[in-house]
């Protein structure tokens, strides 16, 4: 029924402009110029897009983060663009407009990222199990999906690689993290995930890859990291469609 009202295909997932149904990615030429692919350089520890003036190899939040000496839990991090007004309609309409077909397209920029920085035998090769970032059940019902599912099904189905959506538990729900300060978002979402006991076993030495729709300060994903990490995962890497700018804190 939702297809008849708005079929995808004919409308750009990001400002809704009619389009030809052989358009890249659904978006129009507009979008797909505005969009921040990230294909310059950028962070070798979270992936964040850097600055031409950027003097080093890790972002503002990375370098500030290793001095400090407390480093990220997560070993390697990866995004498909720079969080701007277009990676914001197209998330904003996935989660909140109930465009769950977007999900699909998303994996698809995520595949075609990774296969960009990777030889595909490589990547093949290069993890064990890729695991969605969870939402909270009582979530999953209102919304009736979960985002960051939808979009490590569209990356699995293009890459070959073996995903596990059940492997986690979002044991509670948090607040929103907009507006809150490093500290307030690593105690907002402390203890907030659990393992599957019954997946345990496969976590022990496995090399595994998180997905989710936007980095910001990696709070979310620390957190699952530092949890793998303890159940004996080798690697925790993560993929996200985008990242926000650096200093964004
Ligand atoms: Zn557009
Ligand atoms: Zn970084």
């Amino acid at each position: 029924m939702l297809d008849l009202v708005y079929p995808p295909g004919l409308y750009c997932i990001c400002c809704g402009k009619i389009i030809d149904d052989t358009r890249t990615y659904r978006l129009c030429n507009d979008c797909m110029k505005a969009m921040n692919w990230n294909t310059g350089r950028h962070c070798s520890k979270c992936g964040r897009p850097l600055a031409d003036t950027d003097p080093g190899e890790l972002c503002f939040g990375c370098a500030r983060e290793e001095t400090a000496g407390h480093e990220h839990f997560f070993d390697r991090g990866h995004a498909c663009t720079s969080y701007g007004a277009c990676a914001q309609s197209v998330i904003f309409a996935l989660k909140y407009g109930g465009r769950a077909d977007i999900g699909d397209t998303l994996g698809e920029m995520l595949s075609d990222y990774m296969l960009s920085e990777y030889e595909a035998d490589e990547l093949a090769g290069m993890y064990d199990i890729v695991i969605p970032v969870p939402i909270h059940i009582e979530k999953l019902k209102r919304r009736g999906f979960n985002h960051a599912e939808l979009i490590s099904r569209g990356f699995v189905k293009r890459t070959g690689l073996r995903s596990d959506p059940g492997a986690l538990i979002r044991t509670r729900e948090t607040q929103p993290m907009k507006g809150l300060g490093p500290e307030e978002r690593r105690a907002n979402i402390s203890g907030a995930f659990a393992i599957r006991n019954s997946r345990l076993p496969r976590i022990e030495g496995a090399r595994i890859l998180l997905i989710d729709d936007i980095f910001t300060t990696g709070s979310t994903i620390d957190e699952i990291a530092k949890l793998l990490k303890s159940s004996g995962a080798e690697t925790v890497d993560f993929l996200t469609f985008a990242a926000a700018g650096d200093m964004i804190i």
